[in-house]
């Protein structure tokens, strides 16, 4: 007669079950687990998200690449 105990997700605010079934818990999903921590390392070592792949194509700016010496 125990019901899961019902919470919400700190990313979406949407409930999020808090059942040991829920892997992502306190989440609602694992989209939100890694969004919470893609946040916290941002905050805690500013390290920029990729969040697409277009820059997949160019080749890493260099130091040393006198075009993008100003
Ligand atoms: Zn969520």
């Amino acid at each position: 007669m125990t019901s899961p105990p019902a919470g919400r997700c700190p990313q979406c605010r949407k409930p999020a079950s808090l059942a040991e079934t829920n892997r992502f818990r306190p989440f609602c999903s694992e989209r939100c687990k890694l969004l919470d921590l893609g946040e916290w390392f941002a905050e805690k070592h500013t390290i920029p998200v990729v969040e697409s792949d277009a820059d997949l194509d160019d080749a890493p700016s260099s130091p040393q690449d006198p075009d993008r010496l100003q």
